[in-house]
Parts: C-alpha cells; sequence; structure tokens
C-alpha cells in the first residue's frame, strides 16, 4: 500500500518563519502615506499594531524566530499533515500525483490562527488589551478571536453585514471565544454612520469594516488593529506552513512541479508557496510553477492595474501597490465562494510582475462541483475558497491524463466547509449562478484610484 499520509512530530514545529525579502531579487515597492504621499515610517503605524509586527512588515532578514509562547499554541495542531490524494488520483484517472496540505484541522478550521496567535502575542507583549479588527465571512473573526482568548486579550470584531445575517454560526465561534462580534456597516463609527446614511441597507463590504475597525482603533489609546491577510507580517508567519510542507514533501521523496492555492488576499497560498518560490528565484527549480486561482468575480490579479490604492474604502489606510478592482468594491451578493477582496498582498503582485507566479480566475459553480468530487473522493468537506484551487488541481490532472505526463501537484488546502453548509446547499440546490466581474466596472474603479506621486 502506498502511503496516504505524511506527518512531522511536535517537535518539528519550525523555529523560524521565513522572510522572502531576504530574497527578492527586487525590493518591494514603498508603502504611501496617503496625506503626504511619502513612504510610511513606523511611527505612521505605531497607532495601529506593535513595534514587533512593524518591524517585521519591512524587514529583510531572511529567518524571523517564532516565540516560544506562540510555538506552544501552535502545538494544538501544528504540524499539520500533508496528504497524498489517491482516491482523487484513481477517479480522475491520472497519472498525476496530487498532494495537498491540510490547515482545516486547527482549532476555528483554518490557516487563519497561524497570524492570528502570533498577532494577539505580539500585542500582548506591547501591553495592548483590545484588538479591532474586520471579517467578511467571520473566519478571520473567528480565527482573531481564538488568538485573543489564548493571549487573554479582547476582540471586536467588524462583521460584513450580509455574512453577519446570513451566516451566524461563525458570530457564534466568536463569541464563544469570548469576543465582541458588531455587523458592518454599524451606528458605532463615522464611517459605518456615513454608509447607513446613504444606503441603509448596505450589505457591507470587507473594505468599510476595515474602515471601521480603523476608526475604532484610532478613537482609543488601549487598542491595536489587526489584519488577517494581505500584509508582509501575515504572510511571514504562515510560512510555517510552507516550510512543514518542504519538508513533508521531502518525506514523501517528492517535489512539486505545479502548487495551486486560492488567494483573498493571498496569505493562505504564500504562506504555502513562499518558501518554494525560494527555489525558483535561486534558480534550483526554474520550471516550478505556482498558479494563483482567484473567483471571476472578484478577480484583481487578472482583470485590475497594478497600482497604489487604499486598503479599506473611507480611504484611512496607507497606500499600497498591488493589482486592486478599486477601494470602492462591492463583491455580488450572489457570490458564495468568499475571496472578497478588493485588493491582494504585495509580496504576490511584486512576484507576478517578476513573473516568479501565475494567475487564474475560475467561476464558481465549477469551483463547487470540484468541491463535490473532492469531498466524493478524498472525504473531507472543503472551505469554498480552496475549492477554487482544486478545480485548478483536477484540470491539471486531467491535462496529465492526456499527455500522459506524471506531474507532481501540490494543493495548498487552506480550511474545511462545515460552517458553509449554506453555500454547498445553494450549489446543490440549484441557487447559484456564475457571475463574471464586468470590465466597465474595473475601468470605473480606475478612475477613483489615489493619484500618486
Ligand atoms: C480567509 C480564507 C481564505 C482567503 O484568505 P487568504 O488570505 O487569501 O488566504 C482562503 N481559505 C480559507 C479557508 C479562509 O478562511
Amino acid at each position: 500500500m502506498e502511503r496516504t499520509k505524511f506527518t512531522l512530530d511536535e517537535t518539528e514545529i519550525p523555529t523560524h518563519w521565513y522572510n522572502v525579502q531576504a530574497d527578492l531579487p527586487k525590493p518591494l515597492p514603498p508603502v504611501l502615506h496617503p496625506g503626504t504621499g511619502n513612504p510610511v515610517t513606523p511611527d505612521d503605524l505605531a497607532p495601529l499594531f506593535p513595534m514587533e509586527l512593524i518591524k517585521q512588515e519591512v524587514s529583510t532578514e531572511r529567518w524571523i524566530e517564532i516565540p516560544e509562547e506562540v510555538r506552544d499554541v501552535y502545538q494544538l495542531w501544528r504540524p499539520t499533515t500533508l496528504f497524498r490524494a489517491h482516491r482523487l488520483e484513481k477517479a480522475l484517472d491520472t497519472p498525476a500525483k496530487i498532494f495537498y496540505k491540510y490547515e482545516g484541522t486547527s482549532p476555528p478550521g483554518s490557516h487563519k490562527p497561524n497570524t492570528a496567535v502570533a498577532q494577539a502575542y505580539y500585542n500582548k507583549q506591547e501591553g495592548i488589551k483590545r484588538i479591532s479588527t474586520e471579517t467578511g465571512a467571520g473566519q478571520w473573526g473567528s480565527a482573531l478571536s481564538f488568538g485573543g482568548a489564548c493571549f487573554g486579550v479582547e476582540i471586536t470584531v467588524y462583521m460584513v453585514r450580509i455574512s453577519y445575517d446570513q451566516k451566524p454560526y461563525r458570530r457564534i465561534m466568536m463569541e464563544v471565544w469570548g469576543a465582541k462580534c458588531v455587523p458592518s456597516p454599524s451606528e458605532d463609527t463615522k464611517a459605518g454612520r456615513d454608509m447607513l446614511a446613504k444606503w441603509p441597507d448596505c450589505p457591507g463590504s470587507l473594505g468599510l469594516a476595515i474602515s471601521e475597525a480603523v476608526e475604532d482603533c484610532m478613537s482609543r489609546d488601549d487598542t491595536h488593529y489587526a489584519l488577517g491577510s494581505v500584509l508582509n507580517h501575515v504572510l511571514l508567519h504562515q510560512t510555517v506552513n510552507g516550510l512543514e510542507a518542504k519538508k513533508l514533501m521531502e518525506k514523501a521523496d517528492a517535489y512539486p512541479d505545479i502548487i495551486v492555492g486560492c488567494i483573498g488576499g493571498g496569505s493562505n497560498f504564500a504562506g504555502l508557496f513562499l518558501p518554494f518560490v525560494k527555489d525558483k528565484i535561486d534558480g534550483t527549480r526554474p520550471d516550478l510553477r505556482i498558479i494563483n486561482v482567484e473567483p471571476m468575480s472578484a478577480p484583481s490579479i487578472t482583470k485590475g492595474p497594478y497600482a497604489y490604492d487604499f486598503g479599506d474604502v473611507a480611504g484611512l489606510t496607507p497606500l499600497i501597490k498591488m493589482y486592486t478592482l478599486g477601494h470602492s468594491f462591492i463583491p455580488p451578493p450572489i457570490h458564495a465562494g468568499g475571496l472578497r477582496y478588493h485588493g491582494m498582498a504585495p509580496i504576490i503582485c511584486h512576484l507576478h510582475q517578476l513573473g516568479l507566479v501565475e494567475a487564474r480566475a475560475e467561476h464558481q459553480l465549477a469551483t463547487f462541483e470540484a468541491g463535490i468530487t473532492f469531498a466524493r473522493t478524498e472525504g473531507i468537506i472543503s472551505a469554498p475558497e480552496p475549492c477554487h484551487n482544486i478545480k485548478v488541481a483536477i484540470d491539471e490532472a486531467l491535462k496529465c491524463r492526456e499527455s500522459g505526463e506524471s506531474k507532481t501537484i501540490l494543493i495548498a488546502h487552506s480550511g474545511h466547509g462545515h460552517v458553509d453548509m449554506a453555500a454547498y446547499d445553494a450549489y446543490l440546490s440549484g441557487k447559484l449562478q456564475d457571475y463574471e466581474y464586468p470590465e466597465d466596472k474595473v475601468k470605473e474603479a480606475l478612475a477613483e484610484l489615489p493619484k500618486v506621486g
């Protein structure tokens, strides 16, 4: 019998995160202050984040030590397992070898606590009592609530209203872990009140919820803000997963030809692929393909321009150079598959510009179909997000069936879908439709981009 699971011992949890900024062939473009247009300074960011995270954001040190307290918490579910998808391969009748690294065994059920725990820890170390944040479907909010519970930090989560109304279970998880969850737009902030005055039934968006969380943080001395994706320090924390994956692929006596992952803000996939992209940068694995998969309904890399934009609707955040659909982007309510942010992690955008990674957009119906195939073969009911890359992995495996090649495909599997049953129900009962984000909306958004230097 060929092996199905590859595992590491608890003592093999990486001791350091990998910082790709040490190895980039060209440095990242600077993040700009929205008022002055100059690069932001650590002092500009100090009201929002602990100094340790601000340092990590711009560090070019290759290895950054994971604090022992954080590794202690990681031990609750890390190292996570690498699976060989024998049953999926058989069902596809493909000579391809398909692996997936599965992050769904963490307490909140995704990769997100890899950074949530670290962020709660650094805030606690700096004497911060409370953290505000935003959440879309609730995955990040629940992960940070868990992180807060680990270190005794109070958490307030602004949750996009449409999810707050339609998906109560993640809100309840946040409350079980002791956090407060507020539907956004809310009456608690100026950004929320302004939106409600214009549009009382506004379903909310991640960009708007970020505005509320940032405003909440700025109005109090005991509060910091936390972001669950996009930023360099978040991607850094997620590399714990990619480092494990690299060791595990060695144990499996394999190296990927193709790595696929889904991208919302880009953190789970970058966390997996960054330790591998290093091999591409230094020329040891020039043929490795890294495919970022996004939804057709929020296609920032595949359709958006590469430009400076705000991270939020109200224009409170620094300006970040990224592929963007415009900071006023509100995703269509018809979209069930997560991954709804208007921008993208600057590190992924930069690597895309350098030709080191590729991107592809997928329609939601096909991704759910892939998720069902995966569930009926491998057993795991995936969150709608990783169904995007499972779809691409299946396509690539089917190409191998045509060509007879036996490629090795590694799937970044970011989490389970146990709290997303309504989305599967909508799919199975024929209520979901495909939606392609229109070109003219991308053009409209361009007109709204902030003018830079
Ligand atoms: C949040 C989330 C994503 C998308 O966020 P990234 O920062 O792009 O990783 C993907 N999968 C799952 C399961 C998530 O919870």
